[in-house]
């Protein structure tokens, strides 16, 4: 009885000490396969791609990459990345465990910021800069000033891609200066691979639907006609910019020689104004 107890504690303590002792994994003992990133985030532009590289001691497990948001950014089986809209995005790398490593993880941060011609839906509400990025947070990696905010993407209303806002008024004037000024507007605030306007119906209307409004396009307009334009406030309110509000605002869309249209921001309607008013002017850019 005594010397079956001996040989019990005896085998305890040898396979005690090979646990602790040892770093060779086998079966019964999978180690750690110390998955780790070559980068771990980066900043890419809409459309450009980066390969993820992972190192483990595991040679023969298996990675699998997962995006957190596929309207940021997407990865396939080999750990190429690619930026599709502006925004933040996780990529999940993982090894799997076998017989002698345990499973790994590792997170790959990518920051992504959109382009004019590559603009989607996703990136609605968001800020446009001088250099014509598309950035979740403005400024905050971009060195150049947010001018504009996008409000509709598509080509319906005689723009290649879509429409922007500007952020702040272009102060009052009559409809001629209203429509002039652009030029100087595009001076001063110039965007690449954009178009400063004064916007006409059609802008006003697509920027509205764009930013969820519920009016269905309207194509002849008419008097006092409303319109849901509260999308477009609302998401101009959110990133920290002084929506239109309380006025006026002229269009570019002529009536006649002494008329033009101009849109309400008290009550969401259009109306006929007579050109020499002096109302408030806002931008779009047309890109
Ligand atoms: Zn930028």
């Amino acid at each position: 009885m005594k010397k079956k107890c001996l040989w019990m504690l005896a085998a305890i303590l040898v396979c005690g000490a090979s646990v602790f002792t040892s770093c060779t994994s086998n079966a019964d003992n999978p180690i750690n396969s110390h998955l780790t990133l070559q980068k771990d985030s980066v900043l890419l532009a809409s459309g450009q791609t980066i390969t993820i590289v992972p190192k483990s001691i595991n040679h023969n497990g298996q990675y699998t990459f997962e995006s957190s948001d596929k309207n940021v950014a997407i990865v396939d089986d080999k750990g190429v990345v690619t930026g599709v809209s502006a925004g933040l995005a996780t990529i999940k790398v993982m090894l799997a465990a076998d017989h002698y490593y345990q499973e790994g993880t590792a997170l790959f941060k990518v920051k992504v910021y959109g382009s004019l011609t590559g603009a989607t839906e996703h990136e609605i509400g968001m800020l446009m800069c001088q250099d014509g990025h598309i950035h979740e947070d403005g400024d905050a990696t971009c060195r150049k000033p947010r001018v504009a905010m996008l409000a509709y993407v598509g080509n319906k209303s005689n723009c290649a891609h879509g429409l922007a806002i500007a952020l702040w008024d272009a102060g009052n004037g009559d409809w001629e200066k209203a429509v002039s000024g652009a030029e100087t507007w595009s001076n001063d605030y110039p965007v690449a691979g954009g178009t400063w306007r004064l916007p006409s119906t059609d802008d006003w209307q697509y920027m509205f639907i764009g930013c969820g409004g519920t009016t269905p396009y309207i194509s002849k307009l008419t008097q006092g006609v409303k319109v849901d334009a509260q999308g477009l406030i609302n998401k101009l309110s959110a990133a920290g910019y002084s929506a239109p509000s309380t006025n006026y605002y002229w269009s570019s869309t002529e009536n006649s020689k002494d008329k033009a249209k101009a849109w309400e921001f008290v009550t969401n309607k259009f109306y006929n104004f007579t050109k020499t008013y002096e109302d408030c002017i806002r931008y779009c850019i047309a890109f």
